[in-house]
Formats: C-alpha cells, sequence, structure tokens
C-alpha cells in the first residue's frame, strides 16, 4: 500500500517536474522571438532616424510648432539616404510598410505598425521637442 503510495506521489512529481519545465522553456521561447526580430529592429532605427531628421528639419528650416515635412523635405537631413529613392538607399519598413511622418510633437509611423499592432513596428520612446 505505501509503496503503491509513494509510486503516485513519485509520478505527480514527475509530472509536475514536467510541466514547470515546458513551462520555462516555453516562456525562454517567447522570450526570444520577442527579443530577435531584425526586420522590426531596422524599422524602429528607421524611424528613429526619421523622428531625429524631422526635428533637424524643424530646427534648421524654422518651421512653426506641429508642422509635418514632406518626404522630399527630409530627404536631405536623412544622411544619404531617401524617403523617395532618387539615387540614395531607400529608406523602407523591411516588411513593406510605408512611413509616415509627423510634427516634432509626435513620432512618425510605420504602417505596418499601424496594420499590426503587435509586431512592435513603433517608435515608442518619443525624445523631447
Ligand atoms: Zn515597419
Amino acid at each position: 500500500m505505501t509503496k503503491l503510495r509513494t509510486g503516485i506521489l513519485a509520478a505527480l512529481a514527475i509530472l509536475l517536474i514536467g510541466m514547470l519545465a515546458w513551462m520555462v522553456l516555453a516562456q525562454l521561447r517567447e522570450h526570444a522571438d520577442n527579443r530577435s526580430d531584425p526586420e522590426r529592429d531596422q524599422c524602429i532605427s528607421n524611424l528613429a532616424l526619421l523622428k531625429e531628421s524631422t526635428q533637424m528639419w524643424w530646427e534648421l528650416e524654422h518651421k512653426p510648432p506641429g508642422a509635418v515635412p514632406t518626404p522630399k523635405e527630409l530627404d536631405r537631413f536623412v544622411r544619404g539616404r531617401s524617403l523617395e529613392g532618387k539615387g540614395y538607399d531607400l529608406l523602407v519598413c523591411p516588411r513593406g510598410g510605408s512611413y509616415l511622418l509627423r510634427s516634432t510633437e509626435e513620432v512618425p509611423e510605420c504602417s505596418y505598425g499601424v496594420e499590426n499592432p503587435a509586431s512592435g513596428h513603433h517608435l515608442t520612446i518619443a525624445t523631447a521637442p
């Protein structure tokens, strides 16, 4: 009788350990997925560049608060890259989204990120104007 109970307890313990291990592994895998997304990282770095360029455009061109640049106006501020693609390295989202320019009070957006809020194609840290 005690042998049977010990057996059941052992089986339960093994089951519990197995479940815990599985949960930890699932958690780790989810974490890894969230971290390594080169396309998302590239998009966020593009958005940061656009945010910075918008700030430079706004200051150097003496624009009024709330002014929004056109892709053409921003081209000379995006360090040899372009939103329009005339002999430059085109600044595009690796997932095919297009960039929506905003004023210095907001953050530029990726159309892919707008359509897929869980994708992480967002610039979350807004630098103060
Ligand atoms: Zn994007």
